[in-house]
């Protein structure tokens, strides 16, 4: 059961294709004006669908300060999505849906209308450049472009990005205004369930500028996996030089009827990552190479 401190209802105020691939989203209503944003570049919300068929989900229930959903019947779908924009005067919240086939979260945004409800919970995020990075490596397929996009336009000057964005279409790249200094490099028609991703070549392929840096990584969950062993393994990385994140899996369904095979054995897994690691890139690493050997 899904237990969670806050929880807000948002309302569509307007629905629009940006590109090809991505749908954005206006979210407002007077009970947004609670929101507590986690002030992070890469913020990351939990958005709760409504049920099938209904305008807004069900409401969960407040017990002893926690919210959480007691009926699993009713219990409706989380998904994590990145606050693209969030203006608290308005107020107004921006989320960027890709397009894909299936999906709760993906056919809610096709059909999404004013006035539809989302619930929303859970603001954190993980980007954290240490202060003497002197170059940044930001690395998104299209899942991860909208939080590339607000980390771009909350540089300051100063900071020197270099961003590799791989996406569907040349019409989905987009552009940001930024007062850092970037360079960009689009990889179009690979990844997104299409083909293998790109992405791991391109960071391996790319040069880095001599002294420290950091590697902010948001793709396909199998793509994270390469990245985080070439930047742990073969570069020797320290935790805090990296974030790599898998915002989500190529062929889910077949991943998790694979995992319900495995599930104890995962808890316990878990378990002893977070017995044995010192932070969350360890005990990450320790749970993912337990996923690793049973060929999950
Ligand atoms: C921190 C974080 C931030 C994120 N921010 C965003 C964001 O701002 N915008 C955004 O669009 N996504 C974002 N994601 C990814 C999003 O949560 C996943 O894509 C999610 O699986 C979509 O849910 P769904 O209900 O549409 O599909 P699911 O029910 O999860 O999956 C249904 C099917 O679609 C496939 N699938 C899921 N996502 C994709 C995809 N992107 N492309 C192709 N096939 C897919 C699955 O493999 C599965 O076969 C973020 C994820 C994380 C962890």
């Amino acid at each position: 059961m899904s237990r969670f401190a806050d929880y807000y209802t948002a309302s569509v105020l307007s629905a629009e294709r940006l590109t090809p691939s991505m749908i954005r989203i206006r979210f407002g209503g007077a009970d947004l004006r609670r929101f507590v944003s986690s002030g992070q570049a890469d913020e990351r919300v939990s958005v709760i669908f409504p049920l099938p068929g209904q305008a807004r989900p069900p409401q969960p229930t407040l017990i002893n300060g926690i919210w959480s959903y007691p009926d699993e019947a009713t219990r409706p779908q989380f998904r994590s999505y990145t606050v693209r924009r969030w203006d608290p005067a308005a107020p107004e919240m921006i989320i960027d849906f890709v397009v894909h086939e299936g999906g709760v979260a993906a056919q809610w945004a096709l059909r999404a209308a004013p006035g539809d409800e989302v619930g929303l919970t859970m603001a954190d995020g993980w980007y954290a450049p240490p202060v003497d990075a002197g170059w940044q490596l930001l690395v998104a397929d299209l899942t991860g472009l909208p939080a590339a996009g607000r980390i771009i336009e909350e540089l300051t000057p100063g900071d020197r990005v270099h961003a590799i964005i791989e996406v569907i279409d040349p019409a989905d790249e987009q552009r940001f205004e930024t007062r850092g200094d970037v360079t960009y490099q689009w990889l179009h028609r690979s990844g997104h369930g299409l083909t293998e991703s790109r992405l791991p070549e391109a960071v391996r392929g790319y040069e880095r500028p001599a002294g420290p840096g950091y590697l902010w990584f948001a793709g396909e969950a199998g793509a994270s996996r390469t990245v985080r062993k070439f930047v742990r393994g073969e570069l020797g990385w320290s935790a805090d030089r990296f974030e790599i994140i898998g915002y989500w899996r190529h062929r889910k369904e077949e991943w998790l009827a694979r995992f319900d095979a495995v599930r104890d054995e995962m808890a316990q897994a878990l378990d002893h990552a977070n017995t044995v690691g010192t932070n969350r890139t360890e005990v990450r690493e320790l749970y993912d190479d337990a996923l690793e050997r049973v060929g999950l």
